[in-house]
């Protein structure tokens, strides 16, 4: 198992470079230099395994030969403790609920598994590993979750002060131990532009090993394949060809499909489902990519405009847009559409959906009526209570935040404030890390 660059599939790179250095030099992105085909025979027979057991398959099948199996089935144990239920709202309409994890939304699958690679990959260093994370919400939220009393790394995450909801600011601040918080007085641009400054800083690269716990690792990617077999395998026995529709921001949920397709699991064809920022959905209709400015939407966590998995898009279709649009259509909603969606799924089915997941249910529907014969499988990214204002506005009722949401309200937050100031960042990691 070795990875190219997206901008270069001349050279490789081994796994463990991949997953610490999480961007390639030249600003690719790592792929795989192969993609298993997975044996027919446990595709046909998925029923008969367990959700740890069909990511133990996949992850052996993909890095078998760089680490051994007993240490891929620890790896795997601990990043995959919960389950991710399919339910069925008719023989059409199937939701695959991805928010089950300590932070209700699917980044947990990509954060807990990067999490516990770092961490084997790290055994033998004598010097702690410190993962720096800038985010805007959710990101930070599943890697601090995922990384929590991980043995010898420890995770800072800047945060925009005021600009995270205050059940996202407490999932960031208040676990202790190994996960620390800065509060930076500024945007999301601004504590971005503080880690990035960092990696390149001498001085704190000699002092401390840096790594970043960015959402287009590699390592984020692969356990994102394995909830496709899991849904799969929850579906009714039928001849009717699956279709995935799939909420999408930088497409790292839909490129995670098209992987678990090349691996051999039978799937018809896919939905990218976007808000207003529809960069993608104009490409797979014009074949023109043009990237822009996000605009601020009621699915958040999909208002970007220049989707960073895009190139591995295109990479898994040799670029091109003829092969790419046959197996993907592209559909997007404004939040007007949003909302009445998430209206009709309570009305209809008397199913909870929040705004992401809503935004694919809408474009499932729109290619059924084009595909009568088919299924699909909706992927619900969030617990609705994370989007709890908006839900509750539409559906004019109370939603229930699950308790592992709902203790953290009364938790003491602990965060250190900083300015946007390189300098006081740099002495705060040199005085409190090395
Ligand atoms: C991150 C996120 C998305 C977008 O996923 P991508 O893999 O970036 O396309 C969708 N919904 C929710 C709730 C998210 O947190």
């Amino acid at each position: 198992m070795r990875l190219y660059s997206t901008k270069n599939k001349e050279e490789f790179v081994d796994l463990k470079t991949a997953v610490f250095k999480g961007l390639p030099q030249d600003n690719g992105l790592y792929m795989p230099e192969h993609i298993p085909q997975l044996p027919k025979e446990f595709i046909a027979n998925l029923q008969e395994y367990s959700f740890k057991e069909i990511a133990l398959n996949i992850t052996s099948n993909l890095f078998g030969d760089v680490i051994p199996i007993e240490d891929l089935a620890k790896i795997v144990t601990n990043a995959i403790n919960f389950p991710a239920p399919v339910v069925s709202l008719d023989e059409q309409y199937n939701i695959l609920e991805l928010f089950h994890g300590p932070s209700l939304a699917f980044k947990d699958f990509g954060a807990r598994f990067m999490a516990q690679l770092m961490s084997y990959f790290n055994q033998g260093e004598n010097k702690e590993l410190t993962i720096l994370v800038a985010t805007s919400g959710d990101t930070g939220g599943a890697v601090a979750a995922g990384f929590y009393k991980t043995p010898g790394i420890r995770v800072v995450i800047l945060y925009p002060s005021g600009k995270v909801s205050n059940l996202q600011e407490k999932q960031l601040t208040t676990l202790g131990h190994n996960i620390q918080a800065l509060e930076v007085d500024g945007t999301f641009d601004d504590c971005q532009a503080l880690v990035k400054k960092a990696f390149l800083d001498k001085k704190l690269r000699k002092k401390l090993r840096l790594s970043s716990a960015n959402s287009i690792n590699i390592a984020r990617l692969v356990p994102q394949t394995f909830y496709y077999f899991q849904a799969y395998k929850q579906l009714a026995k039928s001849d009717q060809p699956t279709v995935f529709s799939i909420p999408s921001g930088n497409f790292g949920n839909l490129t995670a499909g098209l992987m678990a397709q090349q691996m051999g699991l039978p799937v018809d064809h896919f939905i990218a489902a976007t808000n207003d920022n529809d960069v993608v959905p104009e490409y797979l209709k014009t074949g023109e990519y043009k990237p822009r400015p996000s605009v601020p939407t009621i699915s958040n966590a999909m208002d970007v405009g220049s989707p960073s998995n895009f190139a591995r898009m295109l990479d898994l279709y040799s670029s091109t847009w003829n092969t790419m649009k046959e197996n993907i259509s592209g559909y997007a909603y404004n939040d007007e559409q949003t909302r009445a969606g998430v209206k009709e799924v309570h009305d209809k089915y008397n199913y909870v959906i929040e705004t992401h997941g809503a935004v694919g249910y809408l474009a499932l529907k729109d290619y059924l009526k084009e595909h009568p014969d088919k299924r699909g499988v909706i992927l619900e990214t969030a617990h609705p209570s994370k989007f709890i204002d908006e839900v509750e506005k539409v559906l004019e009722k109370k939603i229930e935040i699950p308790e592992r949401l709902a203790v953290l309200a009364d938790k003491e937050k602990e965060a250190t404030f900083l300015k946007p100031d390189f300098g006081q960042f740099k002495s705060w990691l040199l005085n409190n890390l090395s």
